[in-house]
């Protein structure tokens, strides 16, 4: 029975994970330890809805705290600078797969030739804003969104929490183990002689995977046949004039793409690129070509894309980047982070915290469909963008392994946006679902036969139903303004907004 468990490492993975820990199994005793010398990646300040909900729900920090110490923006989605639109706004609401009552065709049939302002959140996008605005003129707070977080800001946080919750930290570097006569480990050993015990490992060491690939030797499954981006060239400014926008930028480049995130006064830019179609130097000088304000040697990042065949050995689990990574065009790595710390949570809960190797393989198996699923989303969206045509996007094109999803493909090929490509694809039950599947299909204008062409009065229907949402958004607050009103003393929060569902749109009855 696990009644100690030792986390390694003090990045975003491992103090969400003894957080998480320990506030829902109390019982526990866990400990941290990290090196200050190797430090934190820090990076990693995009995220997805799962986010606010975990940090709310299972770090249980008040949102106003949240707010206060963290400083974070909201974020309703991506807009990629991508495919043959020049632009498209994904969200996280329902824009295609969703149907509208008084219409004979699911929403995607109307936006072959426009595809924007398709519901409130991508209509408050494009208007640069971000909530509705109440008759009192605060923001109506809707639970569609994700947050921008600065890395530092998010794990100082983090730390102030752990040792609220009375998790000791301990400075260390780990140089070694001793294992168990099973398999798995008993202690970890200290550069400086020390020696921690536990019953259970949380291995949260980052790229190094110190106990799952070092120590116990792992095999790594790359996602190279799909995936071809290994660097990230990063810089940022702080803000001087530049409106805060209420999403993150995905911008195609020469060899990969490029984020804009966006803080309260910070200004985060990186491009994202395959180190065989372009040097570092390259990079750099396209990076800053379209950057003039980046810092003139920015950062290079080295990572690669693939996870480790199981994440859970015997009595050691890798959260976060020791057990997987994929490169952030989704920004996917801290939505995965949290879903496998409740995963594992609800895991020992049910084993009374003696979990038997089927829970451990069923964990290994979950999260393997997981990292299949985000490797296959991420190279649809390489694989359709037909933006720029330059031999890093025609291998793209030509090459990049999407054979899981085909199936996918070919109907939707035929039939188009229909919530029917739901049983198309290997598995429904995704972070994206089949709604991100259709807004890449869609705003990349992917070709399909059966086109519907919409009547006079459908198209009237059509359009008055988006004139409605220009409408909110045009009355709307934008992040300046939303921020200003919470951050206002007086500002108090109700209910669990991150609990509050989308505007009424009928789904597809599918
Ligand atoms: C280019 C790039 C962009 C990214 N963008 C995003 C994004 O937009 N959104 C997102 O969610 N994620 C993003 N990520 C992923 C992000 O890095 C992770 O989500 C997140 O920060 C988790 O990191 P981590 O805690 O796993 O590792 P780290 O932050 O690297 O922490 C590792 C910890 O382990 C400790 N450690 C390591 N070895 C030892 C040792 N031997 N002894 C003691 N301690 C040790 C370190 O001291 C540190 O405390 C991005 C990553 C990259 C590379």
């Amino acid at each position: 029975m696990i009644k100690t468990i030792l986390v390694l490492g003090s990045g975003s993975a491992g103090l969400i994970a003894a957080i998480s820990l320990r506030r829902k199994l109390p019982q526990l005793d866990i400990r941290v330890v990290r090196s200050p010398e190797i430090g934190v990646i820090g990076v990693g300040e995009g995220t997805t809805p799962n986010f606010p909900k975990h940090v709310f729900d299972f770090l249980g920090i008040s949102r106003k705290r949240f707010f206060a110490l963290a400083e974070p923006t909201w974020k309703l989605g991506i807009r990629f600078l991508w495919g043959p639109r020049g632009h498209f706004d994904y969200t996280f609401d329902q824009q295609v797969d969703s149907q509208w009552n008084d219409l004979p065709m699911p929403n995607g049939y109307y936006c072959d030739e426009e595809f924007r302002c398709a519901s409130v959140p991508s209509a408050l996008m494009w208007h640069g804003k971000v909530f509705p605005r109440q008759p009192n003129g605060c923001p109506d707070i809707q639970g569609w969104h994700a947050f921008h977080i600065e890395n530092k800001k998010f794990v100082d946080l983090l730390e102030l929490l752990a040792r609220e919750n009375g998790i000791g930290i301990i400075d260390g570097k780990v140089t070694g183990s001793d294992r168990l006569s099973g398999g798995g480990i008993a202690a970890v050993h200290l550069e400086d002689g020390r020696r921690l015990e536990a019953d259970f490992f949380i291995d949260c060491s980052g790229f190094r995977s110190e106990l799952l690939a070092r120590t116990l030797e792992e095999p790594y499954v790359s996602f190279d046949s799909s995936l071809f981006c290994d660097r990230a060239i990063i810089g940022g400014w702080d803000r001087t004039t530049e409106p805060i926008l209420p999403y993150t930028t995905a911008e195609t480049m020469d060899s990969g793409w490029a984020w804009q995130i966006e803080h309260e006064h910070h200004i985060n830019r990186g491009y994202v690129y395959s180190s065989q179609f372009i040097s570092d130097d390259q990079a750099a000088d396209e990076f800053l070509r379209k950057n003039p304000k980046a810092p003139k040697s920015p950062r290079v990042v080295k990572f690669r894309s693939g996870c480790y065949k199981r994440l859970w050995v015997e009595n050691v689990v890798a959260i976060g980047n020791s057990g997987g990574f994929v490169e952030p065009l989704e920004a996917t790595a801290l939505m995965i982070v949290c879903s496998h710390v409740q995963t594992l949570l609800e895991m020992l809960n049910r084993s009374h915290l003696n979990p038997t190797p089927t829970w451990r393989s069923l964990y290994n198996d979950l999260a393997a469909q997981g990292w299949t699923d985000i490797r296959d989303f991420l190279a649809l969206h390489y694989k359709l963008n037909t933006a720029l045509d330059t031999p890093f996007w025609r291998h793209c094109r030509e090459e990049t392994d999407i054979s899981n999803i085909a199936p996918l493909l070919e109907f939707y090929a035929e039939n188009g946006p229909t919530g029917f490509c739901r049983y198309r694809l290997p598995r429904m039950e995704n972070d994206f679902g089949v709604e991100g599947y259709l807004v890449m299909l869609v705003g990349n204008r992917t070709p399909y036969r059966a086109k519907h062409t919409p009547t006079t009065d459908e198209r009237q229907r059509w359009e008055r139903h988006r004139a409605d949402f220009i409408a909110t958004a045009r009355t709307a607050l934008d992040v300046k303004e939303a921020l200003g009103y919470i951050h206002h003393p007086g500002w108090e929060w109700h209910g669990d907004v991150a609990a509050q569902s989308a505007p009424v749109m009928a789904h597809q009855g599918v």
